[in-house]
């Protein structure tokens, strides 16, 4: 069923009861630092892990407004599960866009199933936002490529069973030497060397992903050879724009959890949100937060219309992740001494809220890419 912007709203709805699983596990995985498989599982049964699958492909094939709200729903509830959304739609929109016939069969209707879990392998330890210094190569040999470098800060590798790589089958080139590659679990000569902790969604896992003399047939290769990074620059303006609503869920998680507190917590004979400095505080996050909601669907609805929105998904991010920084903190101070305290909302949400600030793309990179729009590239 369709509602305003295109919004299918009983994805959204169930999109709602998946959070409500997530959010009541979402303190123990922060806590001990472990996976959300409740949440993961959730997502599943609701279709949820083919949110961005076309329907031809078994999946949910949600336009971007819907994705954006489901994915800002996930993320209110349990960061670490919403970033698993994060985390599929860099592979899923490369498949889409740029895979075979045969590679979507393959893989699309498993992802949709929840049977094929996945894993982006961009960034290494020299280099993130200046993705053409890459250094991992993939030297053509007969029919294969073979893969060898270090990847870093690769979201799920120990959990995928597909990673789609990044790697140069020219190094001597920077951003036209990339190309992108589908990695099956299994395949010899991949592994994860070590899994990081984390100040914020910390039950998502992040670590180094070895390869090794790594042997793919050619025809996993994904899309053109040297385009890798062209095409992920252009699944990037739908990425960053489900990265802007994991940053405003958890904006809104904080958020709520200051309203709460502000309504019930009483000092100097009155509730705290009779006391003007608190309220013109919430005020102050209402507004920001509305204004970062306003800004992600407008981006979502050029996308859905067909439009390029490189400067406006950049918008989209930077607003959100740094309204969700601003209103954790705010939230933080509004909740006194409790939101330092492990297993408060405003606690995790101010952890969790800084991550956003760094990754697919930092702050100052999407500065770049908006000044880049006003005042061309010269
Ligand atoms: C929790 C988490 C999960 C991640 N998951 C993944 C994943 O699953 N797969 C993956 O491939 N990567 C992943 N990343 C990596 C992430 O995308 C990079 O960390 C990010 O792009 C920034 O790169 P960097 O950390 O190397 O910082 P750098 O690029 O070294 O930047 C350092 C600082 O310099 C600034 N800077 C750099 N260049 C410029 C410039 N031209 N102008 C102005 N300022 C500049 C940056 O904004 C930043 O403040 C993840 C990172 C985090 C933190």
């Amino acid at each position: 069923m369709q509602a305003g912007n295109g919004v299918d709203q009983d994805i959204l709805d169930a999109a709602r009861k998946a959070a409500a699983v997530a959010a009541s596990r979402a303190v123990d995985v922060d806590i001990r630092e472990r996976f959300p498989d409740e949440g993961q599982e959730a997502l599943k049964q609701a279709g949820l892990l083919g949110l961005a699958v076309p329907r031809e492909h078994g999946g949910l094939g949600a336009n971007s407004c819907t994705a954006s709200l489901v994915v800002e729903e996930i993320a209110a509830a349990c960061a670490s599960t919403g970033a698993i959304l994060l985390t599929w739609a860099g592979p899923v929109t490369g498949l889409r866009d740029f895979g075979t016939a045969e590679q979507k069969e393959r893989y699309l209707p498993a992802i949709a199933a929840g049977r094929c879990k996945l894993s982006f392998a961009l960034t290494e330890e020299h280099c993130g936002s200046d993705a053409g210094a890459i250094t991992t190569t993939a030297i053509a040999d007969g029919d294969d490529y073979v893969l060898n470098g270090k990847k870093a800060w690769i979201g799920n590798a120990i959990n995928a069973d597909l990673t789609l790589v990044a790697a140069k089958t020219d190094p001597t080139a920077r951003a036209r030497g990339v190309s992108s590659f589908l990695i099956d679990k299994g395949t010899a000569g991949m592994a994860v060397e070590e899994l990081y902790s984390k100040m914020g969604a910390r039950g998502t896992k992040h670590g180094d992903l070895v390869l090794k003399d790594v042997r793919v047939p050619k025809t996993q290769l994904l899309g053109e050879p040297g385009r890798g990074l062209a095409q992920m620059l252009q699944s990037l303006d739908y990425i960053r724009l489900m990265t802007a609503a994991h940053a405003l869920g958890i904006a809104r998680s904080a958020y709520d959890a200051a309203v709460g507190h502000a309504k019930s917590r009483e000092a100097f004979g009155s509730k705290l949100s009779k006391n003007q400095a608190i309220s013109f505080l919430v005020a102050d996050c209402a507004t920001q937060l509305h204004a970062s909601r306003m800004i992600m669907l407008d981006a979502a609805a050029d996308l859905d219309a067909g439009k390029a929105i490189g400067a406006k998904a950049a918008m989209a991010k930077l607003h959100s992740s740094e309204t969700a920084t601003r209103i954790a903190h705010a939230s933080v101070q509004i909740h006194g001494a409790w939101g330092l305290k492990k297993g408060n909302a405003a606690e995790r949400a101010y952890r969790d809220a800084r991550i956003t600030e760094v990754w697919d793309g930092t702050s100052e990179i999407q500065k770049l890419i908006i000044a880049r729009e006003i005042f061309g590239r010269e």
